[in-house]
Protein backbone atom coordinates (compact mmCIF):
# COMPACT_ATOMS: atom_id res chain seq x y z
CA UNK A 1 0.00 0.00 0.00
CA UNK A 2 1.20 3.39 -1.00
CA UNK A 3 1.53 5.81 1.48
CA UNK A 4 -0.27 9.34 1.09
CA UNK A 5 3.12 11.22 1.40
CA UNK A 6 4.69 13.02 -1.71
CA UNK A 7 7.47 11.31 -2.35
CA UNK A 8 8.37 7.30 -2.38
CA UNK A 9 11.94 7.00 -2.40
CA UNK A 10 14.13 9.70 -1.31
CA UNK A 11 17.78 10.66 -1.34
CA UNK A 12 19.42 12.46 1.70
CA UNK A 13 22.86 13.62 1.72
CA UNK A 14 24.01 14.13 5.41
CA UNK A 15 27.48 16.12 5.48
CA UNK A 16 30.20 15.24 7.25
CA UNK A 17 29.97 18.36 9.01
CA UNK A 18 26.69 17.86 9.86
CA UNK A 19 27.37 14.33 11.65
CA UNK A 20 30.10 16.35 14.02
CA UNK A 21 27.11 18.72 15.42
CA UNK A 22 28.56 20.88 18.01
CA UNK A 23 30.91 18.28 19.51
CA UNK A 24 34.88 18.85 19.65
CA UNK A 25 34.67 15.02 18.18
CA UNK A 26 34.11 14.07 14.89
CA UNK A 27 30.79 12.48 15.51
CA UNK A 28 27.88 13.29 17.83
CA UNK A 29 26.35 10.11 18.79
CA UNK A 30 23.30 12.24 19.54
CA UNK A 31 22.93 13.64 15.93
CA UNK A 32 23.74 10.20 14.64
CA UNK A 33 20.73 8.91 16.78
CA UNK A 34 18.35 11.72 15.88
CA UNK A 35 18.83 10.67 12.45
CA UNK A 36 18.46 7.69 12.58
CA UNK A 37 14.87 7.88 14.84
CA UNK A 38 13.57 9.90 12.30
CA UNK A 39 14.58 8.12 9.22
CA UNK A 40 12.99 5.13 11.09
CA UNK A 41 9.89 6.70 11.88
CA UNK A 42 9.37 7.38 8.15
CA UNK A 43 10.57 4.00 6.75
CA UNK A 44 7.63 2.44 8.94
CA UNK A 45 5.27 4.56 6.44
CA UNK A 46 6.76 2.80 3.21
CA UNK A 47 8.98 5.73 1.78
CA UNK A 48 12.18 3.80 0.91
CA UNK A 49 15.42 6.11 2.13
CA UNK A 50 18.77 5.99 0.51
CA UNK A 51 21.61 8.34 2.23
CA UNK A 52 24.82 9.65 1.23
CA UNK A 53 27.20 10.62 3.72
CA UNK A 54 30.30 13.10 3.29
CA UNK A 55 33.27 13.06 5.32
CA UNK A 56 33.85 17.02 5.70
CA UNK A 57 33.91 16.43 9.44
CA UNK A 58 37.10 14.11 9.60
CA UNK A 59 39.54 14.60 5.91
CA UNK A 60 38.57 16.98 3.02
CA UNK A 61 40.73 16.10 0.16
CA UNK A 62 40.88 19.56 -0.99
CA UNK A 63 42.58 21.27 1.87
CA UNK A 64 44.95 18.48 2.77
CA UNK A 65 46.47 18.83 -1.23
CA UNK A 66 49.97 19.80 -1.66
CA UNK A 67 50.54 18.52 2.08
CA UNK A 68 54.03 16.62 1.96
CA UNK A 69 53.70 15.79 -1.21
CA UNK A 70 50.71 14.39 -0.99
CA UNK A 71 48.76 14.74 -4.33
CA UNK A 72 44.91 15.68 -4.89
CA UNK A 73 44.22 12.40 -5.61
CA UNK A 74 45.86 10.71 -2.81
CA UNK A 75 44.08 13.27 -0.50
CA UNK A 76 40.53 12.68 -2.17
CA UNK A 77 41.33 8.89 -1.18
CA UNK A 78 41.72 9.55 1.90
CA UNK A 79 38.48 11.85 1.87
CA UNK A 80 36.62 9.15 0.38
CA UNK A 81 37.84 6.46 3.02
CA UNK A 82 36.37 9.15 5.56
CA UNK A 83 32.83 8.62 4.13
CA UNK A 84 33.36 5.22 5.13
CA UNK A 85 33.77 5.74 8.43
CA UNK A 86 31.04 7.73 8.75
CA UNK A 87 28.68 5.48 6.97
CA UNK A 88 29.64 2.40 9.07
CA UNK A 89 29.13 4.78 12.24
CA UNK A 90 25.48 5.83 10.66
CA UNK A 91 25.01 2.13 10.11
CA UNK A 92 25.54 0.65 13.50
CA UNK A 93 23.51 3.76 15.05
CA UNK A 94 20.30 2.86 12.54
CA UNK A 95 21.17 -1.02 13.26
CA UNK A 96 20.66 -0.44 17.01
CA UNK A 97 17.26 0.73 16.91
CA UNK A 98 16.04 -1.88 14.28
CA UNK A 99 15.99 -0.55 10.89
CA UNK A 100 17.82 -2.54 8.67
CA UNK A 101 20.88 -0.58 6.69
CA UNK A 102 23.03 -1.97 4.16
CA UNK A 103 26.00 0.00 3.64
CA UNK A 104 27.70 0.04 -0.27
CA UNK A 105 30.99 1.51 -1.27
CA UNK A 106 31.70 2.73 -4.24
CA UNK A 107 35.00 0.92 -4.47
CA UNK A 108 35.31 -2.36 -2.80
CA UNK A 109 36.21 -2.64 0.53
CA UNK A 110 34.35 -5.89 0.26
CA UNK A 111 34.81 -7.24 4.27
CA UNK A 112 33.72 -4.04 5.61
CA UNK A 113 30.84 -3.06 3.07
CA UNK A 114 29.16 -4.28 0.07
CA UNK A 115 29.92 -2.55 -3.41
CA UNK A 116 28.08 -0.69 -4.97
CA UNK A 117 25.29 -2.74 -7.01
CA UNK A 118 22.89 -0.35 -8.80
CA UNK A 119 20.74 -3.02 -8.91
CA UNK A 120 21.35 -4.81 -5.79
CA UNK A 121 20.92 -1.25 -4.18
CA UNK A 122 17.27 -1.51 -4.96
CA UNK A 123 16.15 -4.39 -4.19
CA UNK A 124 17.38 -3.20 -0.67
CA UNK A 125 14.82 -0.38 -1.04
CA UNK A 126 12.38 -2.41 -1.79
CA UNK A 127 12.28 -4.45 1.03
CA UNK A 128 12.44 -1.53 3.38
CA UNK A 129 16.28 -1.57 4.18
CA UNK A 130 17.94 2.18 3.94
CA UNK A 131 21.08 1.69 1.78
CA UNK A 132 23.85 4.21 2.60
CA UNK A 133 26.19 5.29 -0.22
CA UNK A 134 29.73 5.62 1.00
CA UNK A 135 33.34 6.34 -0.73
CA UNK A 136 31.47 9.18 -2.92
CA UNK A 137 31.40 8.94 -6.56
CA UNK A 138 34.93 6.28 -6.09
CA UNK A 139 36.24 9.12 -8.13
CA UNK A 140 38.91 12.06 -6.71
CA UNK A 141 37.65 15.87 -7.90
CA UNK A 142 34.23 14.94 -6.57
CA UNK A 143 32.41 15.68 -4.03
CA UNK A 144 30.36 14.02 -1.98
CA UNK A 145 27.28 16.52 -2.94
CA UNK A 146 27.81 15.11 -6.92
CA UNK A 147 27.84 11.41 -5.05
CA UNK A 148 24.28 12.72 -4.06
CA UNK A 149 23.30 13.78 -7.23
CA UNK A 150 24.47 11.03 -9.37
CA UNK A 151 23.75 8.05 -6.95
CA UNK A 152 19.69 9.57 -7.11
CA UNK A 153 19.53 9.40 -10.44
CA UNK A 154 20.63 6.20 -10.84
CA UNK A 155 18.19 4.65 -8.23
CA UNK A 156 15.27 7.10 -9.65
CA UNK A 157 15.06 8.48 -6.13
CA UNK A 158 12.62 11.48 -6.98
CA UNK A 159 14.24 14.27 -4.77
CA UNK A 160 17.47 14.76 -3.36
CA UNK A 161 17.55 16.26 0.37
CA UNK A 162 20.65 17.90 1.22
CA UNK A 163 20.43 18.30 5.16
CA UNK A 164 23.23 21.28 6.20
CA UNK A 165 23.22 22.97 9.71
CA UNK A 166 21.50 26.34 8.42
CA UNK A 167 17.74 26.66 7.35
CA UNK A 168 18.04 26.74 4.13
CA UNK A 169 19.28 28.86 1.14
CA UNK A 170 19.48 32.68 2.56
CA UNK A 171 20.61 35.67 -0.11
CA UNK A 172 23.74 36.65 1.88
CA UNK A 173 24.77 35.08 5.08
CA UNK A 174 23.36 34.33 7.95
CA UNK A 175 26.04 33.72 10.26
CA UNK A 176 27.33 37.43 9.25
CA UNK A 177 24.67 39.56 8.50
CA UNK A 178 21.56 39.14 10.61
CA UNK A 179 19.49 40.43 8.32
CA UNK A 180 19.94 38.20 5.23
CA UNK A 181 16.85 36.42 4.42
CA UNK A 182 16.24 32.69 3.74
CA UNK A 183 14.90 31.72 0.18
CA UNK A 184 11.68 29.47 -0.73
CA UNK A 185 12.42 29.08 -3.76
CA UNK A 186 15.53 28.64 -6.67
CA UNK A 187 15.69 27.66 -10.16
CA UNK A 188 18.41 25.99 -11.01
CA UNK A 189 19.87 28.90 -13.17
CA UNK A 190 19.55 30.86 -9.76
CA UNK A 191 22.43 28.81 -8.33
CA UNK A 192 24.42 28.47 -11.26
CA UNK A 193 24.32 31.74 -12.04
CA UNK A 194 24.28 33.06 -8.80
CA UNK A 195 26.69 33.47 -5.99
CA UNK A 196 24.80 31.59 -3.74
CA UNK A 197 27.08 28.34 -2.04
CA UNK A 198 24.94 25.90 -2.24
CA UNK A 199 26.39 22.78 -3.72
CA UNK A 200 29.29 22.12 -6.32
CA UNK A 201 28.55 23.04 -9.81
CA UNK A 202 28.82 19.45 -10.65
CA UNK A 203 26.16 18.49 -8.31
CA UNK A 204 23.68 21.20 -9.38
CA UNK A 205 24.09 20.53 -12.59
CA UNK A 206 23.48 17.11 -12.73
CA UNK A 207 20.35 17.86 -10.56
CA UNK A 208 19.57 20.43 -13.47
CA UNK A 209 20.04 18.17 -16.48
CA UNK A 210 17.97 15.43 -14.79
CA UNK A 211 15.27 17.00 -13.37
CA UNK A 212 15.71 16.07 -9.75
CA UNK A 213 14.48 18.69 -7.06
CA UNK A 214 16.50 19.83 -4.45
CA UNK A 215 15.77 20.65 -0.99
CA UNK A 216 18.22 22.37 1.46
CA UNK A 217 17.05 21.96 4.92
CA UNK A 218 18.29 22.42 8.52
CA UNK A 219 19.05 19.14 9.86
CA UNK A 220 20.10 20.24 13.79
CA UNK A 221 15.73 21.26 14.05
CA UNK A 222 14.16 18.65 15.56
CA UNK A 223 11.63 16.90 12.83
CA UNK A 224 13.22 18.57 9.94
CA UNK A 225 14.26 15.46 8.53
CA UNK A 226 11.33 13.25 8.67
CA UNK A 227 9.49 16.83 7.27
CA UNK A 228 11.57 16.95 4.64
CA UNK A 229 11.52 13.04 3.51
CA UNK A 230 7.48 13.36 4.42
CA UNK A 231 7.46 16.01 1.67
CA UNK A 232 6.53 18.95 4.07
CA UNK A 233 7.81 22.43 3.32
CA UNK A 234 11.21 22.80 4.65
CA UNK A 235 14.36 24.96 3.95
CA UNK A 236 14.49 25.95 0.41
CA UNK A 237 13.14 24.22 -2.54
CA UNK A 238 15.57 24.24 -5.93
CA UNK A 239 13.95 23.10 -9.11
CA UNK A 240 12.39 24.15 -12.06
N1 LIG B 1 35.64 12.74 -2.24
C1 LIG B 1 36.13 12.37 -3.49
N2 LIG B 1 35.27 11.94 -4.45
C2 LIG B 1 33.92 11.88 -4.24
C3 LIG B 1 33.42 12.28 -2.99
C4 LIG B 1 34.29 12.70 -2.00
O1 LIG B 1 37.35 12.40 -3.71
O2 LIG B 1 33.20 11.46 -5.16
C5 LIG B 1 36.58 13.09 -1.16
C6 LIG B 1 37.06 14.52 -1.21
O3 LIG B 1 38.41 14.55 -0.79
C7 LIG B 1 36.19 15.20 -0.18
C8 LIG B 1 36.04 14.13 0.87
O4 LIG B 1 35.97 12.93 0.10
O5 LIG B 1 36.79 16.36 0.36
C9 LIG B 1 34.84 14.24 1.79
O6 LIG B 1 33.68 14.50 1.04
P1 LIG B 1 32.94 15.94 1.08
O7 LIG B 1 33.93 17.02 1.25
O8 LIG B 1 32.03 16.00 -0.09
O9 LIG B 1 32.09 15.77 2.41
P2 LIG B 1 31.07 16.79 3.12
O10 LIG B 1 31.42 18.19 2.70
O11 LIG B 1 29.70 16.43 2.67
O12 LIG B 1 31.25 16.52 4.56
Amino acid sequence: SKPSNKWQRVLLKVSGEALAGDQKQNIDPKVTMSIAREVASVTRLGIEVAIVVGGGNIFRGASWAGCSGLDRSSADHIGMLATVMNAIFLQATMESIGIPTRVQTAFRMSEVAEPYIRRRAIRHLEKGRVVIFAAGTGNPFFTTDTAAALRCAEINAEVLLKATNVDGVYDDDPRHNPSASLLDNLSYEDVTSGDLSVMDMTAITLCQENNIPVVVFNLTKHGNISKAIMGERVGTLIGR
